[in-house]
């Protein structure tokens, strides 16, 4: 068992609109380039141009289709990486205190010398958002681009993770959650931010903005309510409907 710190200075996290994400997978791209030449490196790949190619990606983007009542069905675009959790089950279950969570800025990381590969993280993790390196035999996941927000070397508009420079929509958005006037939090404020399954009691620290209704039919806006109502206890609608297919994952 590792333990979280009681408290951390900052909440480093991303904010991803919904609304905005046309799915065009930029950001899965540049995180696994960034991440294979750097930090971390190499994000292996297996049979890569065969019949079953497989690999390891931090960063994935998933799509659903939303069928009202009436009308078309609307696609949404769901990226999903670590939300860098509060309460991160993640963490707790390491037995070798490879997983943590850092005090100063509260981002969650793997130190891969110290993993075993045993797996349980990824086990104890509710959003499937850790991948065991299969050439490596350790486990990998966002680090937020540690190596590049603290990194002088680089201009400083590329002092950001690699997704969040890379993304055309700027669907994604970085800073300190922690901070109720940072810009990241007034989006949240704003937009009507939510957590990703709360249910799980993780306390994730990376927000989702919802999609707005697209037009002003009834039915549209009906069938999007339940992620711009507040958070029940018991998911239902939409968001009950995208927590069953995200267990699936
Ligand atoms: S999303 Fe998963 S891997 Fe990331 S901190 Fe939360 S529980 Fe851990
Ligand atoms: S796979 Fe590595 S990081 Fe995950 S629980 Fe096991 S030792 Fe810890
Ligand atoms: S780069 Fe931006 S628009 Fe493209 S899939 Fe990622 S979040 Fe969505």
């Amino acid at each position: 068992m590792t333990q979280l710190p009681n408290s951390t200075e900052r909440k480093m996290g991303l904010v991803i609109d919904l609304d905005t994400c046309v799915g065009c997978h930029a950001c899965v791209i540049s995180c696994k380039g960034w991440n294979t030449e750097n930090y971390g490196a190499p994000l292996s790949d297996q049979d890569a141009y065969g019949a079953n190619p497989s690999g390891t990606f931090l960063n994935r983007v998933h799509a659903y289709e939303v069928q009202p009542p009436e009308g078309a069905a609307q696609l949404i675009h769901f990226p999903k990486s670590c939300l860098h959790c509060e309460d991160a089950p993640c963490v707790t279950v390491c037995p070798t205190g490879a997983s943590y969570k850092r005090v100063e800025d509260g981002i969650v990381l793997v130190n891969e010398s110290d993993c075993i590969g045993c797996g349980l993280c990824a086990w104890a993790c509710p959003y499937g958002a850790r991948e065991l390196d299969a050439a490596a035999g350790v486990m990998k996941k966002c680090t937020q681009c540690v190596d590049r927000i603290y990194n002088d070397n680089l201009p400083e508009e590329d002092r950001v993770p690699a997704c969040v420079r890379t993304c055309p929509a700027g669907a994604r958005h970085f800073g300190d959650l922690g901070d109720p006037d940072s810009a990241v939090s007034q989006l949240v404020d704003e937009r009507g931010g939510m957590d990703l399954m709360p249910e799980m009691g993780t306390k994730p620290v990376n927000k989702y903005l919802p999609p707005r209704p697209k037009d002003t039919v009834e039915e549209q806006i009906d069938i999007l309510a339940p992620l711009l109502a507040p958070v029940a206890e018991e998911p239902k609608g939409f968001l009950g409907w995208l927590d069953k297919a995200l267990e699936k994952l």
